[in-house]
Order: C-alpha cells, then structure tokens, then sequence
C-alpha cells in the first residue's frame, strides 16, 4: 500500500502546496480521499496516474475539497476511460456530483457513480473496508478509515518442506490456517492448520524418519508412550 500526499493546504494552494487530496494506492487500483482544484496535475507530478483511481471519497462540500472532480473527470473521459466512477460522500453527493458533470458542454464517457456514504456507513472493498465517521467542521463533514481485512500469512514452503509436508492442496489449507481438520478426525487445534492425525497420514514415510517426527505405524506403540504429535507448522 502506498500513500501519496498529493495535496496537504486548506482553503487555497499555496505555490508549493495544493489543496486537499490523499491517493492510496492498494494493488491495481487507487483510492482518492478528497479532490481540491488541480489534483489531476498532482497526479501529474507523482509516480501515481488518476486513471487508475476508483473510488473517490469526498469528505465534505467545500470547494477545496471536491472543485478538481469535475476537471479530472473530464481528464478521464478524454483519456478513453470506460470503467465506471465510484464517488462518496455526505448526504446530498448525488446532487453535488450531478451537478458539477452537468456543467458545460460535457459528458463522461463512462459512469460515475455517486453513493451517500454517512456517519456510520461504510464500503466493502473486497479485501478492505472504508468506514465512515463524523466528523467536527462547520458543515457537514465524514472522515473515512482504511481498514484492511485479516489475510493469510505468509507460507514458508521450505519451513513446511523440512516438516515433510507433502506440496499441492494442502499447502492452501495451511496457508488458510483451516480450523477443521479435512480428515474430520481431531477438533482440539481449533486455529491450527491441520492437525497432527491428518499430518501423519499425508507424510511421505523417508520424511517421517528424517525429520524425528516420533510418528510410528498405528498401533505399535503403547499407550503410555503415545504423545501428541509434533509435525505442526507452529
Ligand atoms: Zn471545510
């Protein structure tokens, strides 16, 4: 995730800073939370490019605030833009944002999108979430939170490797952290990745050996020297 200041004043620019507007690029796609007059041209100036954006977040309806959306949308039709336009904000965005690309001789070419996102509301990305609160302004005002949701953790296949874990799908049930075991015969790992029954029996019998694992064909050892199994992934 990268996140671009590409505009930090208030009310008007200063000749070294523009008005308010904030990218955060997230995988393909970015993110722009407000957009004061000339944030296209910011992008400009960044590593970033505004076609990319998609979703905008307004957070209130003052001017320096929201007046670069009509030109940057013009920037974007011009550009052969077809993907749709997502824009959100307080209540009265609709009428904000049908207004300001109802200005001119002017048409996108592709959809935008204005839904009222209020305090309380939030927005599912996919794999992350924008929630929206109030906030303390002279007019009604949200501001947003960018909230990521719980992913897999890395999988080390050489960690999972030197445990004799043989490759294919079971590489996925671990990196998902499965809580039931496929083989449906331990609950007692409630988070674990698999559990060590099922472990035994996928375990190549050369790496059984190798990797100390104490694992013996069922029913040869006796009770009292039975311990639990160590192949987990902890
Ligand atoms: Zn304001």
């Amino acid at each position: 995730m990268q996140i671009v200041f590409l505009g930090t004043s208030g009310s008007w620019p200063t000749p070294r800073r523009n008005v308010s507007a904030v990218a955060v690029k997230r995988g393909p796609e970015v993110l722009l939370f407000d957009c004061g007059e000339g944030t296209q041209r910011q992008f400009m100036l960044s590593k970033l490019s505004f076609m990319q954006v998609s979703r905008v977040f307004v957070s209130h309806f003052h001017g320096d605030h929201f007046l670069g959306l009509p030109g940057m949308v013009q920037s974007m039709s011009m550009n052969g833009r077809e993907a749709p336009l997502d824009v959100y904000g307080p209540r009265g965005i609709e009428r904000l944002v049908g207004e300001l690309l109802a200005l001119g001789y002017f048409t996108p070419g592709f959809a935008v999108r204005a839904k009222e996102l209020p305090p309380g509301g939030e927005i599912d990305g996919g794999e992350y979430v924008v929630r929206a609160f109030e906030a303390v302004h002279t007019v009604p005002c949200v501001s947003f939170v960018l909230e990521e949701k719980t992913r897999p953790g890395r999988f080390s296949v050489d960690r999972a490797e030197a445990l004799g874990v043989p490759s294919g799908p079971l590489y996925s049930r671990l990196q998902a952290a499965a809580t039931r075991c496929p083989m449906r015969r331990c609950s007692r790992w409630p988070a674990m990745r698999t559990c060590s029954s099922t472990m035994r029996r996928q375990m190549r019998p050369s790496r059984r050996r190798r990797i100390g694992t104490g694992i013996r064909p069922r029913g040869r050892r006796p009770n009292s020297q039975r311990r639990p199994g160590s192949a987990s992934l902890s």
